[in-house]
């Protein structure tokens, strides 16, 4: 029987992995790549985002894959029909913005055998925003596990960032990750191709027991639990979702999330725009918010669906300022 690769690609929320991975879809190299998503929020934006491209995707819902058991065990499961399902050449998950993959691959130990002799772990890609991942490495508990867990790194948004930014960034992954190799792919067929090469193929993974060692010099004090609650530090990140049928004046719910200032870490989803027949897509990332066009609504209702994650955020605050968007349509 032959073992399809796994890799796990991770990042900070916003460093670009659905990007990343949406690139691998589209690219010309006649791999079936099988995708499986875990997303924070209860509302499933990146699975849109990433719906309607080459692949098969599945979604992990209900909470970060690498500290809720039961979303563990469906990792598992979901490898295990995805595999059965449209035997794919390599199967990659794509962690939610705060996992920590050294947790994942814990878990590799614990899967049923039958799991386990289907799968060849890959390696951790770990994606890192040129701009703003310096700062999120430094600051973040989550962000730092990551890049030191990461086997590979891909810098994203290379193009926008300045000088300085790339700098800092290559100045921390030296301190972090400094046997990661570090990669980018330009933009274009050739480059997708050569990445998603890149991330699939099977190499030797580095020092187990180094990265294990750095996973658990990290947890302590962490308060780590499989009833669910990971990632609770006291006043830190929360994850707020919108959901609202009524049309909505763009440019005021961009100005709502601009006005969350640094609290918001990450903004994503799509907004039924009032007065406009496309949908429209509202996006923080790193250090970039915008409002762009979302594309042609699908078959099923117009509805507003964000996901906002940041410190100490407000849902109750939110969700009126965002109601106040409102119009006729
Ligand atoms: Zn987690």
């Amino acid at each position: 029987m032959t073992h399809v690769p796994f890799t796990i690609l991770t990042g900070w929320l916003g460093a670009g992995k659905t990007t990343a991975l949406n690139r691998m879809l589209a690219a010309n190299h006649g791999r079936r790549i099988a995708v499986l998503v875990n997303e924070l929020g209860r509302i499933s934006i990146d699975t849109q985002l990433i719906l309607g491209r080459g692949g098969d995707v599945l979604e992990l819902a209900g909470g970060c894959v690498c500290c809720k058991v039961d979303v563990k065990n469906d990792l598992w499961d979901g490898i295990a029909d995805i595999v059965a399902r449209s035997s794919p050449d390599s199967v990659v998950l794509e962690t939610t913005g705060i996992a920590e993959p050294a947790a994942i691959l814990d878990g590799l130990v614990r899967v049923p055998d039958a799991v386990r002799d289907r799968i060849l772990p890959a390696g951790v890609v770990c994606v890192i925003d040129a701009e703003a991942s310096a700062a999120a490495v430094v600051s973040r508990d989550e962000a730092r596990a990551q890049a030191a867990s990461a086997d590979r790194v891909l810098l994203a948004k290379l193009d926008v960032a300045s000088p300085a930014a790339v700098r800092a960034a290559h100045a921390v992954l030296d301190e972090v990750a400094p046997e990661a190799e570090r990669a980018a792919f330009p933009a274009g067929d050739a480059g997708s191709r050569a990445m998603t090469t890149w991330v699939i193929e099977p190499r030797p993974l580095r020092a187990w027991h180094e990265r294990r060692r750095a996973h658990s010099d990290h947890d302590h004090g962490h308060g780590r639990t499989d009833s669910g609650h990971g990632h609770h530090h006291p006043g830190q990140l929360i994850a707020v979702t919108f959901t609202d049928d009524a049309p909505l004046v763009g440019e005021r719910v961009l100005a709502c999330v601009e006005a969350l200032g640094d609290r918001l870490v990450r903004a994503k989803g799509f907004v039924h725009l009032a007065g406009d027949d496309r949908r429209g897509f509202v996006e923080r990332a790193g250090i970039r918010t915008e409002l762009r066009d979302g594309g042609e609504w699908g078959p099923g209702p117009r509805r507003t669906e964000l996901v906002l994650i940041g410190d100490d955020l407000d849902e109750a605050a939110i969700h009126r300022a965002l109601w106040a968007c409102r119009a006729s349509g």
